[in-house]
């Protein structure tokens, strides 16, 4: 029997003269759990805006949510690398989730800007994320750092929330799934299928995610 190597992640290429910097898509999320939504929002940015690859960070203690009421950051990022798999384009990083207290966009985006020298950052968000922007802590140096690429998501405003930034507006087709929406299924025991990756659902599954107020840390 032969055992086929999974795909390897692309790698940046390298910055040198007469050759375009590479284009790095950053995809921040709770991901609780990760849904088609966002491998669509994903998918989109990257064949619309030429990136070489998309990032997606899950968070590690969301500032916009309430401490304690995320599944374990372990199963979120467990689950988004499930959600990714089978798109060589796409990648998980662990610095959110390994950093200590709460994460902030504006520190994320300065760690992956040093980490990737000569990248150019495209930050992508759905258009309720965009909505809450002006309250993030410096928001002006997030602009600097990263262009702001922004998807359509149903029942949210969109172009109109504009705020004079400028931004890349998607043109995806809104989908009409939401993590909440996911866990309220799952909670009454609700099929998640063709709506999360099946890796996804079959990993919620087996860890009774989201049946009960905590889930069970998964094992090493
Ligand atoms: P919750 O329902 O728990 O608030 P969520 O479905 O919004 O979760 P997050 O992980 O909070 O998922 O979202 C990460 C990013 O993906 C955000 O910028 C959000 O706007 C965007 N996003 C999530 N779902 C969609 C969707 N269906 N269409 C477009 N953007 C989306």
């Amino acid at each position: 029997m032969t055992t086929r190597r999974p795909p390897r992640a692309p790698r940046l290429a390298r910055v040198t003269p007469g050759r375009r910097s590479p284009r790095l898509g950053i995809f921040g999320g709770t991901f609780d759990p990760p849904h088609f939504g966002h491998l669509a929002l994903a998918e989109w940015a990257r064949v619309e805006l030429a990136l070489d690859a998309v990032l997606f960070v899950p968070a590690g203690e969301p500032p916009h949510k309430r401490a304690g009421t995320s599944t374990a950051a372990a199963h979120r990022l467990a689950m988004t690398r499930l959600a990714i798999r089978g798109n060589e384009r796409f990648r998980v990083s662990t610095l959110e989730v390994r950093r200590r207290g709460q994460s902030y966009t504006v520190d994320t985006l300065q760690a992956l800007a040093r980490a990737h020298p000569g990248a150019r950052l495209h930050l992508l968000m759905g258009a309720d994320t965009y909505a809450t922007f002006g309250s993030w802590r410096e928001p002006g140096a997030i602009a600097r750092a990263a262009a702001l690429v922004v998807a359509l998501r149903p029942g949210s405003a969109g172009r109109r929330a504009a705020s004079g930034r400028r931004v890349t507006w998607l043109s995806n087709p809104g989908l009409d799934v939401s993590s909440r929406a996911l866990r309220a299924r799952a909670a009454r025991g609700r099929s998640l299928r063709y709506l999360v990756p099946d890796a996804v659902a079959r990993y919620i599954a087996r860890h009774g995610l989201y049946r009960r107020a905590r889930a069970r840390r998964p094992r090493p």
